[in-house]
């Protein structure tokens, strides 16, 4: 049991025994006063019988003066009236007795004078007694006899010579002295004893009760045979108990209070002492924090020396811990960093071994088949077979190229954001023209969903970077697909807070594990399968990065063997819609016949990639001049107001790219412009646009985006 709960306890058991006590003392106080009733009761019986006793004496005092007496022994053999008028008549005043009687020695009565009213002893027969009654042996009597309306107390004694006081001698005569009890004698009485004193005869009346009280005497009046003929009451004044009753309860209840007070001064003391600094010690060793252990330390007794030890105990647990947990913290970091710089490690091998396959592989395509080209005695089938080889290789290698670029431009913050007003739908129609012969020829359907009306298909984002991402999305969809059918399309929110893209394969899916990491770079979910489609992890952490950029989010949900859905959304801002803003799409053959009409400079320095500008653009060109300088192109330009297109190197001997456009721009601010760049570093494309180009494009140049730029800016039913 604890010792909190212990001494609770003894608190209990301590008011307990206070009780009892209390229970004790007011038992006792009942036992008192029984105790000193009872006494009082039998010394007012002693009172009353002394004093009762002496009232006697008194009365049977003048008996014996006069029965031993030689002139009363004379006066009885021969009563003189002298005798009787000196002696016995004076009797009766000087000691208030009420009767005289004398007999001679033959019981015959001699003389009898009373006070009042006349009371004849042969009514009792004492007469015909009075030789047994009044003997030599018992020369005395007294008694009490009821004459009907009173009693009356009669002592008597044998009447002898002077000198016999023996009584050897037989009686002379006999001597009777009468004494009334009224009411005269009741109040002496009263007086003498300090009580009320009632009289019954002959005893007490039937109908009547006496309330025997503790402070009530009785006192039985006997006759000559020992009968009560009266009996005598004496009431005491009663002590005054409601008196007595208020000074025990006050007693008991300043004992109460004092014994209550007690306890609480044993209880606070013990709670103080005790209870407190114990509380205060389990609190301090259930927590471990020594901050109720302060009042404690300052004690100079047992409890102080126990919280000064607790708490040196505890300084030095939390340092023991704090140590530990150092430990384990560097343990964690030390973890972390081996884990990161294994992590760091693996994907470096992992890029390196990966852009050695990605980069080799093409390189071998190319150089192998340039190789072969050289062969004499190619039939125009197969050089036409190794140049799509090459080409394709070409391709495959840019592109690595284009995504470590755009890789490196976000990690280190150098990607920019292009918002303009850009036509959602369009875009989603290009895509789907775009891949559309390509998912063909895989035997596949491509299908576009697209629930945007033309006008809230206008928005402002940044519409290259939606491009990146829908053309990866979608190219990572026909290369993880093999058959079935390939879905993407666009919703819009409600209420327009967003856009949500989707693309949706039937491929080989992507296991639980890895639906997460595929969008880290250099991350493919199959790690065995990863050379049998070529990749280099790289499209989707572009994609990520760009959806971040714009302020949206992609998942994936995947199922191995079934198929993928890529989701991503954008914030979405309604752009202004203009009617005639709805044709990004073209058509090749008007675009060729458009181009052809042109007159296009192109101003480059190297050969090849002036000849590839002249390859793409001779087939639908009829007019293109050929400058290797700066100076140059702005020369041509000032000579020729009529050129309706200038494909400008940045790069060039002399005055540049830049500086020969601000010159042809101070003349000619119709010709439209268009830089092209091998560096496709941040920046570039601005500064093109400020230097006065209408556009910007990446060497080495697709045909595509040639075309798509071409038509842009001289398609008829274009918008720009
Ligand atoms: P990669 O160049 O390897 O395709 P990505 O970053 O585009 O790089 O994709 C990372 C990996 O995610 C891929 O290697 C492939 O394992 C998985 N993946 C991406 N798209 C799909 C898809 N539509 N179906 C199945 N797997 C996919």
């Amino acid at each position: 049991m604890k010792i909190i709960t212990r001494l609770y306890i003894l608190q209990i058991i301590l008011i307990g025994a206070i009780i009892a006590i209390m229970m004790v003392v007011k038992l006792t106080g009942n036992i008192r006063l029984n105790l000193f009733l009872k006494s009082s009761h039998a010394n007012n019986e002693r009172m009353v019988e002394n004093i009762l006793k002496i009232d006697r004496e008194v009365f049977m005092r003048p008996l014996h003066d006069n029965s031993e007496w030689d002139e009363t022994v004379k006066y009885i053999a021969n009563p003189a009236r002298e005798f009787e008028m000196e002696n016995l008549n004076s009797l009766l005043s000087t000691f208030l007795f009420n009767h005289i009687w004398v007999f001679d020695q033959n019981g015959k009565q001699i003389y009898y004078i009373n006070d009042s009213v006349s009371v004849n002893l042969d009514t009792i027969k004492l007469v015909s007694q009075i030789n047994d009654l009044l003997t030599p042996k018992s020369p005395f009597c007294h008694f009490f006899i009821n004459t009907g309306n009173e009693v009356v107390e009669i002592s008597g004694a044998t009447v002898v010579s002077t000198s016999d006081t023996k009584h050897t001698l037989p009686a002379k005569g006999y001597l009777f002295f009468g004494r009334n009890w009224n009411r005269e004698k009741i109040k002496h009485l009263e007086e003498i004893t300090g009580s009320e004193i009632q009289l019954f005869l002959p005893a007490i009346p039937k109908n009547q009760t006496i309330t025997e009280t503790p402070f009530t005497i009785n006192y039985n009046l006997p006759d000559l045979k020992n009968r009560t003929v009266g009996k005598l009451i004496f009431t005491f004044p009663a002590y005054n108990f409601q008196e007595w009753k208020k000074d025990t309860t006050i007693f008991t209840i300043i004992v109460i209070i004092m014994g209550l007070f007690i306890i609480l001064i044993i209880g606070f003391l013990s709670r103080q002492w005790l209870v407190v600094p114990l509380k205060s010690i389990i609190r301090t060793l259930d927590t471990g924090k020594n901050q109720h252990l302060q009042r404690l330390k300052s004690l100079n007794n047992e409890f102080g020396q126990i919280a000064r030890l607790i708490e040196n105990s505890i300084i030095t647990n939390n340092e023991l811990q704090v140590e530990l947990k150092n430990k384990l913290d560097a343990e964690k970091v030390l973890t972390y960093l081996k884990n990161k710089a294994e992590e760091s490690d693996r994907l470096k091998t992992a890029f390196l071994s990966n852009m050695s396959h990605e980069i080799r592989t093409p390189m071998n395509g190319i150089l192998g088949f340039a190789g072969l080209l050289q062969e004499p005695n190619l039939t125009g089938e197969e050089q036409q077979e190794y140049v799509r080889i090459i080409e394709k290789s070409g391709r495959r290698m840019l592109n690595i190229i284009n995504d470590i670029v755009d890789i490196s431009k976000i990690e280190s913050g150098l990607m920019e954001v292009d918002i303009q007003e850009s036509n959602i739908n369009d875009q989603l129609e290009y895509i789907y023209a775009f891949f559309k012969p390509e998912v063909e020829r895989k035997r596949m359907l491509l299908i576009l969903k697209n629930t945007l009306t033309l006008k809230e298909s206008i928005i402002k984002t940044d519409r290259e970077k939606i491009y990146a991402i829908l053309t990866n999305l979608v190219k990572n969809a026909i290369k993880y697909t093999d058959k079935g059918t390939i879905e993407f399309g666009c919703t819009l929110s409600t209420p327009e807070t967003f856009l949500q893209f989707y693309v949706k394969d039937t491929g080989i899916g992507i296991p639980g594990d890895r639906q997460e990491a595929i969008f880290e770079r250099f991350i493919q979910a199959d790690i065995s399968d990863k050379h049998a489609r070529q990749g280099a992890g790289l499209g989707l952490a572009i994609s990520k990065a760009y959806v971040e950029i714009l302020g949206g989010k992609i998942r994936v949900e995947s199922e191995p063997g079934k198929g993928s859905t890529f989701y991503f959304t954008i914030p979405y801002h309604a752009g202004e819609y203009t009617p005639t803003s709805n044709k990004d799409v073209f058509s090749r053959e008007d675009l060729s016949l458009q181009i052809r009409k042109l007159k296009i400079l192109i101003a480059e320095d190297d050969e090849t990639s002036d000849f590839l500008i002249t390859s793409i653009l001779n087939l639908n060109s009829n007019e293109v001049s050929h400058v290797n300088s700066g100076e140059l192109a702005v020369e041509f330009c000032r000579n020729d107001p009529h050129f309706d297109l200038v494909l400008m190197d940045l790069k060039m001997a002399g005055i540049g790219g830049y500086e020969a456009t601000r010159q042809i721009r101070q003349f000619n601010k119709s010709v439209i412009i268009i830089a092209q760049t091998a560096y496709g570093l941040s920046g570039d494309r601005e500064k093109a646009l400020e230097s006065g180009c209408n556009d910007y494009i990446l060497k080495p140049i697709n045909k595509e985006e040639l075309l798509l730029l071409l038509h842009k800016y001289f398609n008829p039913g274009s918008a720009t």
